[in-house]
């Protein structure tokens, strides 16, 4: 890996490298897949080691095994270096998927000096061509990135751009408008979003002291089974759990019924704390503001029409992601208005329309912009949808890369098989049903686990 000013690859090359925006996951495993293909890649990251965002949540367990987790042209590249494989049935932590697979696939002979970190993307055109430019040759002209270094802003030229820059950076906020509440940037000291180490780094934080979490998805049901465990060790710790929903309409996941058992478990197990009265569930509640109150947070939000406020000394907000289009403003982008994911990945994701966290398998078809050369893969693809896996977003970019090499055939063809949710409500029909998971035409088609009703 090559930090800051260093120009590893495109300065010497007659063809433009593919960018990759991000060395998560999904950025190593396009880089691995481009070279597969014989296409040079070259992979901007902005913090100072790849996987940066995974070290935000080192502690937490993964819901899906080590053979859901790792991409088969990465495997191969670390294979070539003798690597020894993790047992495919054993859940690692994000700190063991780092250890274990990022880190040295980054510093692979192969990847090693194509990863540029401390290179945060801050734009993305098409050189020569803002977004409101037409003529001719706009759809051949390469891109431009603006890269931001600790040397300035460098613009570097590309003939393509995956952005697979997640989500992690751009949390949603407690407000149930969706806006941060008012009086929730002033409190930020006292807020995390995520999953903070309460069992680890932060404990002093939250032992003795009540907390109030927002969200109802797995990051929610982990950040609650970690407080559970330290109150039992830490008099006084008291929990919170605030959902925008009536309790009976909370979806707990699969349970016993899901393909993947710890994510089944997870939620289970977080069901089994509320219906307990471990921990003291607000549900519906939504959050209008917070503020000072001695020395906790007074939050005030809405209970079935009537005001509530409850008084708690933290915060953890864990109510999903979004993603950061601000560096895209010059990129022709189609997306879906609710989703912010492309129009033909949105209905298979979208909440709103079905319970089904199974996905059909998707590719570079469904992932395309009205600006050719141009896609969004990995976590970032989903847009606000929360049913994201790293399976599906390794078939997101093995199946661009063969487009981007000219083998559609290759492109076009499903290579995942994706475990099920085991939960499965489809609440109004989706536009296009045909090509929903929960559809019947797309049971006949789908492989198998790759949809929830089947
Ligand atoms: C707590 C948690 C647990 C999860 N558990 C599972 C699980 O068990 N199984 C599963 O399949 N999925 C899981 N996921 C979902 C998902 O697979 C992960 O979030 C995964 O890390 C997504 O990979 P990614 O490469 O798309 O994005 P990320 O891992 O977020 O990587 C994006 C990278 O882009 C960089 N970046 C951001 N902006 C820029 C920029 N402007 N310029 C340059 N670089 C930039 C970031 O620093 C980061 O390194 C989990 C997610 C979370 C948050």
């Amino acid at each position: 890996m090559t930090s800051c000013c260093s120009r590893p690859v495109a300065a010497s090359q007659a063809v433009l490298p593919v960018a990759i925006i991000g060395a998560g996951p999904v950025g190593l495993a396009a880089a691995a897949q481009l070279l597969a293909r014989g296409i040079a890649p070259l992979v901007l990251e902005a913090g100072a080691e790849a996987g940066h965002a995974i070290r935000a949540w080192r502690h937490v367990r993964m819901f899906s095994p080590w053979r859901f987790n790792t991409d088969a042209a990465a495997r191969a590249l670390l294979a070539a270096e003798g690597w020894a494989e993790p047992d495919p049935e054993t859940y690692p932590t994000g700190g063991e998927l780092l250890d274990r697979y990022i880190a040295p696939l980054a510093a692979s002979a192969a990847l090693r000096d194509r990863i540029r970190t401390g290179a945060r993307v801050t734009g993305v055109a098409r050189r020569d061509f803002g977004r409101l430019h037409d003529g001719d040759g706009r759809d051949a002209a390469p891109f431009i990135l603006h890269v931001e270094t600790c040397c300035g802003i460098e613009a570097i030229e590309a003939r393509a751009v995956l952005d697979c820059s997640g989500t992690w950076g751009a949390p949603n906020p407690a407000g149930s408008h969706g806006m941060p509440a008012p009086g929730e940037a002033r409190h930020a000291d006292r807020i995390a979003y995520g999953i903070p180490d309460v069992l680890g780094a932060e404990r002093a934080t939250y032992a003795g002291r009540t907390t109030l979490v927002v969200g109802a998805g797995h990051s929610a049901m982990n950040a609650v089974l970690d407080l559970v465990e330290l109150a039992k060790a830490a008099p006084g710790t008291r929990i919170l759990w605030a959902f925008r929903r009536p309790l009976g309409a909370v979806n707990f996941g699969g349970g016993a019924r899901d393909g993947l058992a710890r994510r089944g478990d997870l939620g289970a197990r977080a069901q089994a704390l509320v219906e307990s009265g471990a921990v003291t569930a607000l549900a519906p509640f939504l959050i209008d503001s917070i503020a000072q109150a001695d020395d906790a947070l007074a939050v005030s939000g809405r209970q079935l029409g009537r005001t509530r406020t409850e008084l708690a000394h933290r915060m953890i907000v864990a109510t999903g992601f979004r993603p950061d289009l601000s560096f895209l403003r010059e990129v022709r982008l189609g997306l879906d208005p609710a989703v912010e994911a492309t129009p033909a990945l949105a209905p298979l994701i979208d909440p709103n329309l079905h319970s089904c966290g199974t996905v059909r398998p998707h590719g570079e078809a469904e992932l395309r912009h009205p600006d050719t050369g141009f896609y969004i893969a990995g976590m970032k693809s989903y847009g606000r949808a929360p049913t994201f896996l790293l399976a599906t977003g390794h078939e997101q970019v093995r199946s661009i890369a063969a487009h981007l090499a000219g083998d559609s055939a290759a492109a076009r063809r499903v290579e995942l098989v994706l475990p099920e949710t085991g939960v499965c409500s489809t609440e109004r029909p989706a536009p296009g049903a045909a090509t929903a998971c929960c559809a019947p035409a797309a049971v006949a088609s789908a492989p198998k686990g790759g949809c929830c009703c089947g």
